[in-house]
């Protein structure tokens, strides 16, 4: 079936709301787990000069049939039920075989409010590391904003015992939801990353500039780093970096790509 950019979707709302296909798809990403077919791939976020300072990971389903699968359509298939737990597992597991192909970088994982609402989410963490001898502070955790807005206070006392553990914490896609300036300083969070409509609209729209300004000079009271996310052109950048973002992310820096052509980019001192 045709999707919204021209593009083919796998798993559409129809299907999704059919459980027998559910299933059947949940069936095929636990054997997709053992069977190797997940990758994670890794984009650069990078310092105000240029220079690499963290890759997010971000994960993708080689299906055998179906090619690569992006995961806005199968990690929803996931969160309705414990798989997501799972996935969670394998991606941070991986980021921690994969972080000794990043000298001196972190590597940003991304966390579902699902996997949030289990104690696992805290246990899984901690004992991934001592498996692996990786040392929290090496990664940041990314939890998007909608996520912590409506956090009831176990899912906050999870993220604080993640935080507690060492792990940076990020609020993901800043500006979707309902999160107030304010709300800000009550949460337990490192860097806040601005969603990729805010950054596109910086360079005709003064109220993106403004928000962003704002929100960069709160930032900074509260020590706390603005990450600009979705950056795709020279222009942006200075843009961004203007109105006070402290990192940058996006395809002008680099697309997500598989650890080893990642890694290679960050080897060359990167200069965009
Ligand atoms: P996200 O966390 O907001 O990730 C950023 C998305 O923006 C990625 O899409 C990335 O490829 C894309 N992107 C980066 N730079 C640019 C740019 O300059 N322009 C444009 N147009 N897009 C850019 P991707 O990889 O398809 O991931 C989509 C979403 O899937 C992620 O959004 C995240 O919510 C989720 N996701 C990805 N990996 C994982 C994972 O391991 N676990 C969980 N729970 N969710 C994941
Ligand atoms: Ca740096
Ligand atoms: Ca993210
Ligand atoms: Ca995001």
């Amino acid at each position: 079936k045709a999707g919204g950019r021209g593009r083919v979707t796998v798993f559409d709302e129809e299907m999704l709301s059919d459980k027998r296909y559910r299933r059947l798809v949940e069936r095929e990403l636990r054997a997709a787990v053992y069977l190797g077919e997940l990758e994670l791939h890794y984009q650069p976020i990078v310092d105000t000069d240029g220079s690499v300072d963290a890759l997010e990971g971000l994960i993708r389903w080689r299906h055998p049939v179906r090619s690569l699968i992006s995961p806005a359509e199968f990690i929803p298939i996931a969160e309705r039920s414990t798989l997501i737990d799972m996935i969670g597992e394998w991606v941070f597991k991986r980021a921690c075989a994969d972080i000794g192909h990043f000298p001196g970088r972190r590597i940003s994982i991304n966390v579902s409010g699902e996997q949030l609402k289990r104690d696992e989410i805290v246990t899984m963490c901690d004992r991934v590391l001592r498996e692996t001898g990786r040392s929290a502070s090496q990664f940041i955790i990314e939890i998007t904003e909608t996520v912590a807005t409506a956090a009831t206070p176990e899912v906050l006392r999870r993220i604080e015992a993640l935080r507690g553990l060492g792990f940076h914490i990020a609020l993901d896609d800043f500006g979707t939801g309902h999160c107030g300036f304010n709300y800000l300083k009550s949460l337990p969070i490192d860097s806040v990353k601005i969603d990729r409509s805010y950054i596109s609209s910086l360079a005709h729209d003064q109220v993106a500039q403004i928000f962003v300004s704002a929100l960069a000079q709160i930032a900074r009271i509260q020590d706390i780093t603005i990450v600009a996310e979705g950056v795709e052109t020279a222009a942006e950048f200075t843009l961004a970096k203007t109105a006070g973002c402290g990192r940058f992310q996006g395809y002008f820096f680099g697309r997500p790509a598989p650890r080893d052509k990642a890694s290679a980019l960050c080897a060359t001192a990167h200069e965009p």
